[in-house]
């Protein structure tokens, strides 16, 4: 443990809610990402997915590089300035609150995950930074995360926000998916935006093959189609260029359509403004 974890942690290594025998998604994530954040079972997931899902590491790192090119989009282009990242994952390189600060060094952030190391790593790394906030919660109960303290601390709700589902609507099984990102949808004030990026189903089988590898081991993890993932957007407007491949939501650089590598197949991206 480092001395980091533990001060945050306070005595008792690992908190009773911490099983690291058993992989979880954020630091199986981590572990794709070649991060330093996770455990032996994290590993061993990351290593046995990656080697039967083509690309799956490079699909990982293209999922943060839409969350950075959307964050930016949202924080210069569209002005806003108060961002709730849900299913944040661990720390990592260009996080949320360093793209948004980065552009407005007023911008707000509060990260919002189910698996507690990432309040533990967040606060350790955030202790300095008024402006951000990190609680451990389920993304699945909209109104106890709109209504924790921290979230009210630093956001204001009467005001346009973005609301970030990057990397985590895939984890919203069937059952609950509708009615906990239409609530989410509901409580945002006009001028807000839904960021989502999702695992996708073009009826590519590596495609539903790592859902069920997901599922199987993490317990959520379900593919959809880009129609099921527009829908999720309401009746929000959707920016330019819609849901797509996440390689394609307003690339840095060029890139071919046609020429998608087995990676980039597996995720899309979209972001859509609440106009009333
Ligand atoms: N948003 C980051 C990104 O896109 O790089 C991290 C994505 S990671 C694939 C998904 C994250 O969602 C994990 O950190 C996991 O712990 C979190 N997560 C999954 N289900 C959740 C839930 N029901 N409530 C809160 N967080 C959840």
């Amino acid at each position: 443990m480092s001395d980091e974890r533990a001060a945050a942690a306070g005595s008792a290594w690992p908190p009773p809610s911490m099983d690291f025998s058993r992989p979880t998604i954020a630091r199986a994530y981590d572990a794709l990402l070649g991060g330093k954040d996770n455990y032996a079972a994290d590993r061993a997931l990351a290593e046995y997915a990656a080697q039967h899902i083509p690309g799956l590491k490079d699909s990982a790192w293209e999922n943060r590089r839409v969350l950075v090119r959307g964050v930016r989009h949202l924080a210069a282009e569209a002005g806003i300035d108060q961002f709730l990242d849900l299913g944040s994952g661990l720390p990592t390189v260009q996080n949320t609150h360093e793209v948004a600060q980065g552009v407005n060094p007023d911008a707000r952030v509060v990260y919002v995950d189910i698996d507690p190391l990432v309040t533990v790593h967040g606060q350790a790394i955030l202790a300095e930074n008024a402006n951000t906030g990190v609680f451990t919660a389920d993304v699945r109960e909209p109104e106890k995360v709109l209504d924790h303290p921290e979230a009210r601390r630093l956001l204001d709700l009467d005001r346009p926000m973005a609301l970030m589902l990057v990397g985590m609507l895939h984890y919203l099984s069937p059952d609950v998916v509708d009615e906990v990102v239409g609530t989410y949808r509901e409580r945002l004030a006009p001028g807000s935006y839904l960021f989502m990026t999702s695992l996708v189903d073009t009826g590519l089988p590596a495609q539903q093959e790592l859902a069920r590898i997901t599922r199987e081991s993490l317990e959520e993890g379900w593919a959809r189609t880009p129609e099921e993932i527009a829908r999720h957007f309401g009746d929000f407007e959707l920016v330019e260029p819609g849901v797509v491949y996440t390689a394609l939501w307003r690339p840095d650089g060029p890139v071919d359509p046609g020429r998608l590598t087995p990676g980039e197949q597996l995720g899309m991206a979209g972001i859509a403004r609440k106009t009333q």
